[in-house]
């Protein structure tokens, strides 16, 4: 389960607490950190980042407004999740949750390596327009199915691109790295590598535009373009993470009015791309059921009919 406010609220919450900016940043470099499996910290630490791509429930703690308002819209929340769990099914999903839903199924498509992400695209009345995942423009091979020995060996060549095949500095850089992965290609595994992270370790640089990958959100953008369908103008977003700088931009020139976000870690999308101007859409964090919690809640354990005629007996 995640608990989460936008980042603005948190923010001011940490300070109404006393911390300073600067330990607020601490505290998120130690929480939301880069944490990965090769580091110790990793299986001991709270990682935020893992609990919100992993979490199922999904519960939003906005500014409880005043001082009359207990917490109602969290207790809501707590209620509606804690008698679905009593007896599932009794009600249907909420429009955010299907359409979440809907992209938390696409993200799993993704052939990215390091992280999933998926996204829904509706227009003004939930009714979806498209989905996308994160993943390679349809005609190249996903990064999860190429393999560093191939490259270097000469397979597979269509699934490398010709920088990758001609470059000397890459390819020396790869060969040498090849190395260390001897032993984990000969447990069967497929040996996949991060372009960008290797570009990136190749230049000395941190580039985040060296990416292979769409991101979710322009993927499902371009579906529209691409095989036609209904204009998306005050429509809506669904991203099962938040939508970076460059996808907040196409959402904002695509008139969207609503993004359903989940992780409330944004960079400064928020306060600079999408709080800018006059058509500004408005910025939801999710809340509700989604992956196995969605099947678990909302699927009633036999139908509401049969369940009152047997009663009647
Ligand atoms: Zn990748
Ligand atoms: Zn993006």
């Amino acid at each position: 389960m995640a608990v989460s406010c936008n980042d603005d609220e948190r923010k001011r919450r940490l300070r109404g607490l006393g911390y300073t900016d600067a330990e607020i940043d601490v505290v998120d470099k130690e929480e939301y950190g880069k944490l990965d499996a090769t580091n110790q910290k990793a299986y001991v630490k709270q990682d935020i980042k893992a609990c919100l791509q992993r979490a199922d429930l999904h519960v939003s703690n906005p500014d409880s407004g005043n001082m009359v308002s207990h917490f109602n819209s969290l207790a809501d929340q707590l209620l509606t999740f804690v008698a679905l769990m009593i007896r599932p099914g009794l009600v249907t999903p909420t429009p955010l949750e299907r359409c979440m839903q809907i992209a938390y199924t696409a993200k799993l498509n993704s052939g990215c390596i390091s992280r999933q992400v998926g996204a829904v695209v509706t227009d003004v009345n939930f009714s979806v327009q498209s989905v996308g995942w994160n993943d390679t423009p349809f005609g190249q091979v996903p990064c999860s199915l190429r393999n560093r020995f191939d490259l270097t060996n000469g397979h597979d060549q269509d699934a490398y691109s010709e920088y990758e095949k001609l470059d000397v500095k890459f390819i020396s850089a790869a060969l040498a790295g090849n190395e260390k992965f001897l032993k984990v290609a000969s447990t069967g595994r497929n040996i996949s590598y991060c372009f960008k992270d290797e570009y990136n370790q190749l230049t000395g640089k941190d580039n985040q535009v060296h990416t292979r990958s769409l991101h979710a959100e322009e993927n499902a953008f371009l579906q529209i373009a691409k095989y036609g369908g209904r204009g998306v103008e005050d429509g809506k977003l669904f991203t099962t993470a938040s939508p970076c700088e460059l996808c907040s931009k196409k959402a904002y020139q695509l008139g969207i009015k609503e993004i359903y976000y989940i992780d409330p870690y944004p960079g400064i999308a928020m306060s600079h791309i999408l709080m800018g101007g006059s058509k500004n859409p408005k910025l939801i964090i999710f809340s509700g059921a989604i992956g196995r919690a969605f099947h678990n809640l909302y699927s009633p354990k036999l139908s509401f009919k049969d369940e009152l005629n047997a009663l009647s007996l």
